[in-house]
């Protein structure tokens, strides 16, 4: 084959990346867009799994709030109905009955004040760490919605450059129509077509070749591609 020195490296890079494309050689790898996104998508779970506890307090303590709030209005019911039957009782006995339920009813309404203040408190701080547990989620599920965007140029972009058959096409465009059906006649006859050869076995066939063969190879003219004794294969020599 009659080939110049610069295009053998070609034709040794179409014949590796045909053989690469029958092997199905495309195989997933996981990039570092993808493992970034399921990072950020954990994150954004456990930090969702956050907000929703946090949110769960808040409404524990609401409701502990409107307990606090409805013993409060009962007990003050009390106090009134024992102040107006104190007002109208003159029994003695009964009085100081009265009189204990009256001050029994007013001791819980001020356990209940200092119950609800606390709640209170309470209540101001728990709402202000699920608002920060909810701004975390929004910070997380941008960055979830970056990285997808991410993800998917960087998909965009390796198809582009990593379709083997749009590497084979250019490879092939470079090559002459004659060099080329050569190339395809020896691929058709071996499977391997081209191959690279170390100066003592062929890249193609794995055999060491005789020293008569090496020296074959190593006087063929620089514009021309040897091939294999053993199997046929164009043998590239300098990559160099
Ligand atoms: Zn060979």
């Amino acid at each position: 084959m009659k080939l110049e020195q610069p295009l053998q490296k070609v034709l040794l890079d179409l014949s590796t990346a045909l053989r690469a494309q029958a092997a199905g050689g495309n195989a997933k790898t996981t990039s570092p867009e993808q493992d970034a996104l399921d990072v950020a998508v954990s994150e954004q779970t456990r930090l969702r799994d956050a907000a929703s506890a946090a949110q769960m307090a808040v409404d524990d303590m609401e409701n502990e709030i409107l307990r606090i709030q409805s013993d409060e209005r009962k007990l003050r019911r009390r106090k009134k109905d024992g102040q107006d039957a104190l007002g109208a009782e003159t029994d003695e006995n009964r009085r100081r009955d009265l009189s204990h339920d009256v001050y029994t009813a007013k001791s819980r309404i001020a356990d209940l004040m200092s119950e609800l203040q606390e709640a209170h408190n309470e209540i101001h701080a728990l709402r202000n760490n699920r608002d920060l547990a909810q701004s975390r989620v929004k910070d997380a599920e941008r960055k979830v919605a970056e990285a997808r965007e991410a993800v998917a140029e960087a998909e965009a972009k390796s198809q582009e450059a990593e379709d083997p058959a749009v590497v084979i096409a250019a490879l092939e465009e470079q090559l002459p129509d004659a060099a080329l059906a050569e190339f395809r006649a020896q691929r058709l006859e071996n499977g391997v077509g081209a191959a690279l050869f170390n100066g003592r076995s062929c890249g193609g066939c794995a055999m060491v070749l005789s020293a008569s063969g090496i020296a074959e190879i190593r006087n063929t003219p620089k514009g021309e591609v040897p091939q294999c004794p053993e199997c046929g294969s164009y043998l590239i020599t300098d990559i160099s």
